[in-house]
């Protein structure tokens, strides 16, 4: 066993009540020396940026795409949209990370291939389910040219995309998902075309049909088997595989798929066997043993005389969303090296063993690919503080006692110890509360015991801050007293897994890094459902309950939602009518006095493109509205003039964006 994997295994179980995790540099004493390195720790970069993200000497977050010293800064290409009138929320794309992305993962296997000896190719697909945009699987075709890259669809809407992008005749399409005739009849048209593409086959059911349509067209299929494997996945997406899992074969399906193919004379087109164990998988043994599994499905069906020729190990390749390197959930305790090399490794040795000739190596990784090479943009437009609107001290005219009493606590802190001054002040607010209930403590001075008792959690709050170690019933204060920065995005359209999964992405401000965070906050969106917030973030220890950011001053705040290039950027849903957001596509390009240009923006959507797609006529709206404006000057409650405005401003709407169009404030400098 490796250094690097003895450290992976003991960092495994993650302890669950870890020390509250104030990061060191806050927990010293308040410095006015901070730095940018400090902030680089902080918000931990280094740790899941995979060396493409740092700060430079200003304070300003940097893309690194192809990590050969040439940085990008984020906010030179936030600027550059706004200037286009793309505001936050927006998209950025490092269309030159995804290429980089693809080159590594070929790479990784390629390396591990010659280092083991293997005797045969790696053959990646990637995943169209995982990012649909059309620059994005463009890119990766073109990246993937060198390699042999292919594609991977699980739906007909995918293949179609999958059939007309791919190109060159040693690339793969592998075909997964649930089929119906005409699924499996553009399969066969791909074949027809000299294309390789793969049909593996999910249910029994689909074999019979991948038989007939085959002997209807005079095309000979290729056909792959997924296997339902015993192992069990570890984290999100565990129940992927097991006796109830959705997709694949168990044993005996697969013995009954033999004879169907062999009366039907098929036994040629078998060449491959397939499984994916689930997305996201934490923890490497899990990739081992499953890996050995299949190998041994593949083995067994070579040696019944089948040609076989590639063994698929699908998806599961993680992303380190926390940068903590171990098996929870949004981490990963392997590296994309390691991943490649225990893949390439097992299959060997199950091979040799068996004597069987090494097969291709197909994996389809989507995530991994993926998942770094965009980035969300959110403007912060708004601090709310509790504190702050329960601070203006009610001063009731006549005091109750309960009043009085929160009052000498806040005064006098006295010898008693915080834990003890915390439940003393729980208790009394508690009584304030049955006491108007019960009628005998009026608005005013409710008001009053409210703010005194959140005054002095803040109290009891900064000395732990103070003194470093927090009791479990103190650590919870800092989460109920932070601050909630209000951003201009939808978490239900861009960061649907976080909603959806509790999965956590490393967020971070993009400037001002060279300034200390002084404010505990999480972040809630513009939808109004309460579900619209992040209120958990990365932690090496666990996971946090708020994040520390700069307090606003006049300027615009930006913040960064990091690697949700997989799954996030294009499977949002229209909660609220917000639909897609602004996006850019970003190039490396040294000419360019800020190193990069946009080759590409869209425009996020319109609120009369939203309306439309829940089935209103944006003429029909407007020639309603119409009517009531005029009936309303008919009975003069309107003037004619007004009226006008009134129409204007509705039908000018319409194609106004959907997210709110913050306006500068007052000291803001406008932009010509
Ligand atoms: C979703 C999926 C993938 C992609 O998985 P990642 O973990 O994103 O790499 C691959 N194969 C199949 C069959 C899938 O359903």
């Amino acid at each position: 066993m490796s250094a690097e994997e003895t450290t992976a295994l003991s960092l495994r179980y993650r302890p669950l009540n870890a020390q509250p995790s104030t990061p060191n540099s806050l927990k010293t004493k308040p410095s006015s020396a901070w730095s940018v390195a400090k902030s680089e720790e902080h918000y931990g970069f280094k740790r899941w940026g995979s060396g493409h993200i740092s700060v430079d000497s200003e304070g300003f977050v940097n893309v690194q795409p192809l990590i050969d010293g040439r940085g990008i800064r984020v906010l030179d290409v936030v600027n550059e949209a706004v200037g286009m009138g793309l505001k936050a929320p927006l998209v950025i794309r490092f269309q030159d990370l995804l290429r980089y992305r693809v080159t590594q993962l070929n790479a990784m296997f390629n390396k591990a291939i010659k280092e083991e000896r293997y005797k045969a190719s790696y053959r990646g697909v990637f995943p169209i389910k995982v990012n649909q945009l059309r620059e994005v699987v463009d890119e990766i075709v073109a990246a993937g040219k060198d390699f042999n890259f292919g594609l991977e669809a699980g739906s007909k809407p995918e293949l179609m995309i999958a059939l007309a992008m791919h190109e060159g005749a040693q690339r793969l399409i592998i075909c997964n998902g649930y089929k119906d005739h005409d699924y499996i009849r553009l399969a066969l048209l791909g074949r027809k075309l000299g294309k390789k593409i793969i049909i593996v086959v999910e249910q029994l059911s689909e074999l019979d049909d991948i038989i007939r349509i085959s002997a209807e067209t005079g095309v000979k299929p290729m056909i792959g088997f997924r296997a339902k494997l015993q192992t069990r996945g570890e984290g999100r997406w565990a129940t992927s595989t097991g006796d109830n899992a959705k997709f694949g074969l168990n044993t005996a399906e697969i013995l009954f798929a033999i004879e169907k193919l062999r009366a039907a004379k098929l036994t040629q087109s078998l060449r491959l066997v397939h499984f994916h164990i689930g997305s996201q998988v934490p923890n490497i043994l899990t990739i081992k043993n499953a890996v050995v599994e299949a190998t041994r499905f593949y083995c067994q069906l070579a040696k019944m005389g089948f040609p076989m020729g590639y063994l698929d190990v699908g998806g599961g390749l993680g992303i380190d969303y926390d940068g903590s390197r171990t098996n929870f959930d949004s981490s990963m305790n392997y590296s994309m090296e390691e991943y490649a090399r225990d893949v390439v490794f097992n299959i060997r040795e199950v091979c040799r063993a068996s004597d069987v000739p090494e097969p291709d190596i197909v994996s389809e990784s989507g995530r991994a690919i993926v998942a770094p090479h965009s980035l969300l943009v959110v403007e912060v437009f708004e601090r709310i503080n509790k504190r702050e609107s329960l601070g203006h001290q009610h001063q009731p005219d006549e005091k109750h006692k309960v009043v009085v009493d929160l009052e000498s606590m806040l005064k006098n802190k006295g010898k008693l110890g915080r834990l003890e001054r915390f439940h003393d002040a729980l208790q009394k607010k508690e009584e304030a509360f049955s006491l108007f209930n019960l009628g005998y403590l009026d608005l005013e001075n409710r008001a009053a015991a409210e703010s005194l008792f959140w005054q002095i959690c803040e109290q009891i709050a900064k000395e732990g801050r103070k003194t470093g170690y927090q009791p479990e019933e103190l650590h919870d204060l800092d989460k109920l007293l932070a601050d909630q920065y209000v951003c201009n995005f939808s978490v239900f359209q861009s960061l649907l897994d976080h909603w959806a999964l509790k999965q956590l992405f490393p967020v971070a401000p993009l400037h001002r890094l060279n300034e200390k965070p002084t404010v505990n906050a999480i972040l809630v969106d513009i939808t109004c459902d309460s579900d619209g917030k992040i209120s958990s973030f990365i932690d090496l220890q666990d996971v946090k309950d708020y994040i520390t950011l700069h307090p606003l001053n006049k300027k615009p705040y930006y913040l960064g939602v990091f690697l949700t290039g997989a799954y996030q950027d294009i499977m949002g849903d229209l909660h609220n009518l917000f639909g897609r957001v602004n996006e850019v596509h970003v190039f490396l390009e040294d000419d360019e006095p800020n190193g990069f240009y946009i080759e590409e923006a869209l425009s996020g959507s319109r609120i009369a493109d939203v309306i439309e797609g829940v089935q209103y006529q944006q003429e029909d709206l407007c020639r309603k509205m119409k009517v009531q404006i005029d009936a309303a000057t008919k009975r003069d409650q309107v003037k004619p003039r007004e009226g006008v405005r009134l129409l204007e401003l509705y039908e000018s709407q319409m194609l106004n964006k959907t997210y709110l169009n913050i306006e500068p404030k007052s000291g803001r400098k406008k932009k010509a």
